[in-house]
């Protein structure tokens, strides 16, 4: 048996229903909040990366799928999708067309890290970007908009963690107070983190090794040295984080792994979750369009993961709604009627199976209660002679005959009886069902 590589993941039917729940609600959360969809290459240069994600990264220092493809072009499995969605927004020049550029994107990711709960070599994400705009207003929308999506996942005890890490004018200052604060403590340091004081200081707050941890707790913080613009811009987002009325913490600690955030950035931290329990993450990248070779916009973002999302999720969200009937044919030439009466309720709308091989009807009915279909129909001589199917409702064992062409309506009409009062009669088709109940047929179109 050859297996899957380590650190990627086959998703099976049972936990696909909460893979599509949390699919839609993103979908459905960004095109509310006015962001168009983009879908880019799954591969790239690998420049993209070393010049957006940033040479300072463990990304790129230690996680990249990169490799020399047959051509002799150096090309990586993308790691993260921001740079990607950058060169998408210049290479096609998307600013002429959006008037404002508010992007979203889902798909796989690969980083070559050590695999636990929660972390992945291929994982997925949603990515969210706006280019052109630096009011920090867009900041605390964007913000927002992450702390609904979670919400809108049912997903309790999740805490907004937000701060500010500077901009090019004033980062240079804090870099230097937090190698003058660190002296010579910095060869108590782990290895990782002599190398970041080195190439970018303030990776060092990323360091989860416990040793360090008192001396980095010792640090300044950020907000200390911010400049006047920046210390405004902070406030300013905070201002309109409070009035929306969410709840955050500022923590000095939260500086992200990647090397382009500037001033704003944030998490969204889920309960439950163990050591990897950042739900989201992201900020403030201005200088980022210009650095791939665009013109000089800001932008601002987060990437959401969605496997943490999925084993966040609530007991039962997702699960698949029940198999609307179950037809049973009695031998003979019943198979071919009920075949038929299968397809035409599909047609409707509704979820049914039907057995292969010629079964004896016995076993059937084992498969029919195995299915936990609500209905099981059953097609006989008696009823193919009269135009009529034996209706069986499984929860209560009552069973009817009702008029062939009247068997949809019956068996929508009769929801079994947890499912009574929900939407069970309508058509996949006509319900988008994005962040629906689990339990209606809204979790089944296609
Ligand atoms: P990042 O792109 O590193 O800012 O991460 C954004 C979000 O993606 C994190 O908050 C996680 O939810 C998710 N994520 C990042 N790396 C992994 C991974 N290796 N496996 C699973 N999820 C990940």
């Amino acid at each position: 048996m050859i297996s899957g590589i380590r650190g990627t993941r086959d998703i099976l039917p049972d936990e696909v229903g909460r893979w599509r729940r949390v699919e839609r609600a993103a979908v459905e959360v960004c095109e509310r909040y006015g962001y168009v969809e983009v879908r880019t290459p799954v591969i790239e240069r690998e420049e993209l990366f070393a010049k957006g994600t940033g040479e300072s990264t463990d990304i790129v220092q230690k996680e990249m799928y990169a490799f020399t493809d047959k051509g002799g072009e150096r090309v990586t499995l993308r790691p993260e999708a921001t740079p990607s969605l950058v060169r998408a927004f210049v290479e096609h020049g998307l600013e002429q067309a959006l008037p404002f550029a508010k992007l979203y994107s889902l798909g796989p990711m690969f980083r070559y890290e050590r695999p636990q709960k929660g972390r992945y070599r291929q994982f997925h994400q949603l990515d969210v970007e706006v280019f052109g705009i630096a009011d920090p207003a867009v900041d605390a929308e964007v913000i927002e908009m992450a702390s609904a999506f979670v919400a809108e996942l049912g997903l309790e005890g999740a805490e907004l963690v937000i701060n500010s890490v500077g901009c090019e004018a004033c980062r240079p200052a804090f870099s230097a107070a937090l190698l003058a604060a660190l002296g010579e403590r910095v060869s108590d340091l782990c290895g990782d983190c002599r190398r970041r004081a080195d190439t970018n200081p303030l990776r060092i707050f990323d360091c989860k090794v416990p040793a360090d941890q008192p001396i980095i707790d010792a640090l300044p913080h950020s907000e200390d040295y911010l400049c006047d613009a920046c210390r405004d811009h902070f406030a300013e987002v905070r201002g309109h984080l409070d009035a929306y009325g969410l709840s955050y913490r500022v923590s000095h600690r939260l500086v992200r792994g990647l090397d382009y955030y500037m001033r704003t950035t944030f998490e969204i931290l889920g309960a439950g979750l163990g050591a990897q329990n950042a739900l989201l993450g992201g900020g403030r990248y201005d200088g980022l369009v210009r650095q791939l070779g665009g013109p000089d916009r800001p932008g601002i973002g987060f990437a959401a993961g969605l496997e943490r999302l999925v084993l966040a999720l609530p007991a039962g969200a997702g699960d698949a709604a029940p198999v609307d009937a179950f037809v049973v044919a009695l031998g003979g030439a019943t198979w071919a009627a009920a075949r038929v009466l299968a397809r035409d309720l599909r047609r409707t709308g509704l979820r049914v199976l039907i057995d292969y091989g010629g079964r004896s009807s016995k076993s059937q009915m084992k498969r029919a209660n195995r299915s936990g279909a609500r209905h099981m129909l059953i097609v006989g001589e008696d009823e193919l002679a009269a135009g009529e199917v034996a209706v069986k409702e499984m929860e209560t064992g009552e069973q009817r005959r009702v008029p062939r062409d009247g068997v949809a309506s019956a068996i929508a009409n009769r929801p079994a009886a947890h499912d009574r009062g929900r939407q069970a009669s309508q058509p996949a088709s006509e319900n988008p069902g994005v962040a629906g109940d689990a339990g209606t047929r809204s979790v089944l179109v296609d």
